[in-house]
C-alpha cells in the first residue's frame, strides 16, 4: 500500500495509465541519474547527459511510447520506492532502521583493503570474497573514469584487484545501471554494490524481469547521505586553479578513514584537502534534489548495508578503519558469517540500534522528516513517488507535531518556489536560441 495518500487532483502520482514522462521525472526533482531508464528504453532512445548543474540525467531522443514509460515509472527509483519484504521475519525490525539480522562494527581483514577502502573496506572485502569464493562471476559497482578521473563510471569487476580499484566513495553523479539490461543478458551470477536507490531500482525491476533474481545473487549498499553534483567537485578544482583535463587522479576519500580528498595532475602535481574541508559548509554540499526526499538512504532493501562509524561524532584526519555493518537478510547473514569465518571481515564488537542512531543521527532525522516533506510537496501539487513498506508515517510519529508541520510547510513552500525541481535535462554546452 502506498503511504503517500494524495489524490491525483492534488498531485500527479506515477500511474500505469498516465505515466510521468522522463522530463516530468527530471524537472520535478525525482531523478537521481541511475541510468536504468536508458537501459530499458535503449541507448538509441534515451541518452544520459551531464547537465550544466553537474547531474547525469536521461534525455529522451524521441517521444517514448506509453508502455515504455509505464515500465520506466514502475522501476525508476524516483517514482517507485518499495521497502523490504522481510520486515516481519527479521531478527529485529526497527521503525527507523528497518530489518536487522545483525549489527556490528567491523572492517576488512586485509590491511590493504582496510586502508584503501572508504571507511574500513568492508564492501570491497565482501566483493572480493564473493569473487574468490566463486559465488559470483562479477561485481557490478562503480569506479573513477580512467579517462576523466573526476567522473564516475559503472564498473564490472571480474577479480579482486579490479574490485579494489573501485574502492572509495564517489560523491558525484554515478549512473550505475546505465546498461543493466546488457548485464542481465550475460546470464551470469553477479553481485551489485551500490547506493540504496540503485538497489531500489533493481528490486523494482525484479518484479517485472525474472532475470534479476535469477542472476543477481547479492545486493550490498552503503548508507548514503546523498549524491552531490559534479559542480561540487569542480569547485575543488577551482580552489587549486586546475582544469578537469589536467587530472590523473581525483579521489574523494579512502587511503585512510576518511582519508584525504586527493588530486593529482598528469604533469605530476598533487593537491589535498581534508574531508572536513571538503564538507565544512553545508550550504555548499550541492546534494541532488531526489536525495532530500529519500525515504531509504539506509539500504533497507540491501542484503547488507555498510556505514561509516566515526566513534567521536565525526571524522578526525585519520580515524581507525571501521564500518557499521547492518546485515539485513538471511542471505546477507550467510555471506557475512562466511566472510568472518574466512578472515575476510573482522568484527570489532557488536553494535545496536542506539549506537547506530547516534553515529548516524542525520539519517534518523531524515527518516523522521520524509513523510511530512512528501506531504508538503503533494500539497504544492508536485508529483511524489509511490512509496510502500517503509514505515514513513510511523517514523514521522516520532517527531513532534510542530516538527512535522515545519518540515511539511518548508517542503511545500520550497516546492512552490520551484526549489525542489530541476531545469530540463540538456547536455552542457547547449546553446539556447530564441524561437
Ligand atoms: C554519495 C555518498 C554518500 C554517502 N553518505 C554516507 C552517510 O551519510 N553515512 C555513512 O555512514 N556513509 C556514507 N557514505 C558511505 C561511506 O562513504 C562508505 O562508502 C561506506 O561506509 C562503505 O565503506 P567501505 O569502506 O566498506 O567502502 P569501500 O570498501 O571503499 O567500497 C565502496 C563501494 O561503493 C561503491 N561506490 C562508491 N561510490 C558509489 C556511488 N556514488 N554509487 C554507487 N556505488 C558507489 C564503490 O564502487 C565500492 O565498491 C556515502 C557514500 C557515498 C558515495
Ligand atoms: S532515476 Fe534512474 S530510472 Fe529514474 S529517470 Fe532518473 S535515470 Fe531514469
Ligand atoms: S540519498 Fe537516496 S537518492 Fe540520494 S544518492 Fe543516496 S540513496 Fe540515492
Amino acid at each position: 500500500m502506498g503511504l503517500i495518500e494524495t489524490s491525483r487532483s492534488q498531485a500527479k502520482m506515477p500511474h500505469p495509465a498516465d505515466p510521468l514522462t522522463l522530463s516530468e521525472i527530471v524537472e520535478n526533482g525525482l531523478c537521481i541519474g541511475c541510468g536504468l531508464c536508458r537501459s530499458i528504453a535503449g541507448p538509441g532512445d534515451v541518452d544520459m547527459v551531464m547537465t550544466p548543474e553537474g547531474r547525469e540525467r536521461p534525455l529522451a531522443l524521441r517521444a517514448l511510447d506509453k508502455p515504455t514509460l509505464a515500465k520506466i515509472n514502475a522501476v525508476c527509483p524516483g517514482t517507485r520506492i518499495a521497502g523490504p519484504p522481510q520486515m516481519n521475519e527479521a531478527a529485529l525490525a526497527d521503525t527507523v532502521w528497518g530489518p536487522v539480522e545483525r549489527l556490528v562494527l567491523g572492517r576488512a581483514g586485509d590491511p590493504t583493503v582496510r586502508f584503501v577502502g572508504s571507511g574500513g573496506g568492508t564492501l570491497t572485502a565482501l566483493g572480493q570474497f564473493l569473487l574468490n569464493s566463486g559465488r559470483v562471476k562479477f561485481v557490478l559497482h562503480v569506479a573513477a573514469s580512467r579517462a576523466m578521473p573526476m567522473r564516475t563510471e559503472r564498473r564490472l569487476s571480474f577479480d579482486a584487484a579490479f574490485v579494489l580499484e573501485g574502492a572509495g566513495s564517489r560523491y558525484g553523479p554515478a549512473a550505475t545501471l546505465v546498461d543493466f539490461n546488457d548485464i542481465l543478458h550475460r546470464g551470469e551470477p553477479f553481485a551489485l554494490i551500490a547506493k540504496p536507490c540503485d538497489i531500489t531500482a533493481v528490486r523494482n525491476l525484479a518484479r517485472l524481469d525474472p532475470r534479476v533474481d535469477e542472476h543477481m545473487r547479492y545486493a550490498l549498499a552503503f548508507v548514503c547521505g546523498g549524491a552531490s553534483d559534479l559542480t561540487k567537485s569542480e569547485q575543488v578544482l577551482q580552489r587549486f586553479g586546475l582544469r578537469e583535463d589536467e587530472l590523473a587522479l581525483f579521489r574523494y576519500r579512502g587511503h585512510g578513514n576518511p582519508g584525504l580528498n586527493r588530486i593529482e595532475t598528469r604533469d605530476g602535481r598533487a593537491f589535498e584537502i581534508s574531508y572536513r574541508q571538503l564538507w565544512e559548509d553545508e550550504d555548499k554540499w550541492m546534494i541532488q534534489p531526489r536525495c532530500k526526499i529519500c525515504p531509504d538512504a539506509i539500504g533497507q532493501v540491501a542484503d547488507i548495508a555498510v556505514s561509516d562509524a566515526w566513534l567521536n561524532g565525526g571524522p578526525a584526519l585519520e580515524d581507525e578503519p571501521l564500518n557499521g555493518i547492518i546485515v539485513r537478510t538471511k542471505r546477507g547473514q550467510e555471506l557475512f558469517d562466511a566472510a568472518v569465518e574466512a578472515g575476510v571481515l573482522g568484527i570489532k564488537r557488536e553494535s545496536g540500534i542506539a549506537e547506530i542512531s547516534e553515529l548516524q543521527s542525520h539519517q534518523v532525522r531524515k527518516r523522521r522528516a520524509i513523510w511530512a516533506r512528501l506531504k508538503g510537496m503533494a500539497i504544492a501539487g508536485k508529483p511524489v513517488p509511490f512509496i510502500s513498506d517503509l514505515a514513513l508515517r510511523e517514523c514521522a510519529v516520532q517527531n513532534s507535531l510542530a516538527e512535522n508541520l515545519a518540515e511539511g510547510r518548508g517542503a511545500r513552500d520550497r516546492a512552490r518556489r520551484g526549489r525542489l525541481g530541476e531545469p530540463p535535462a540538456m547536455p552542457r554546452g547547449t546553446v539556447l536560441r530564441d524561437p
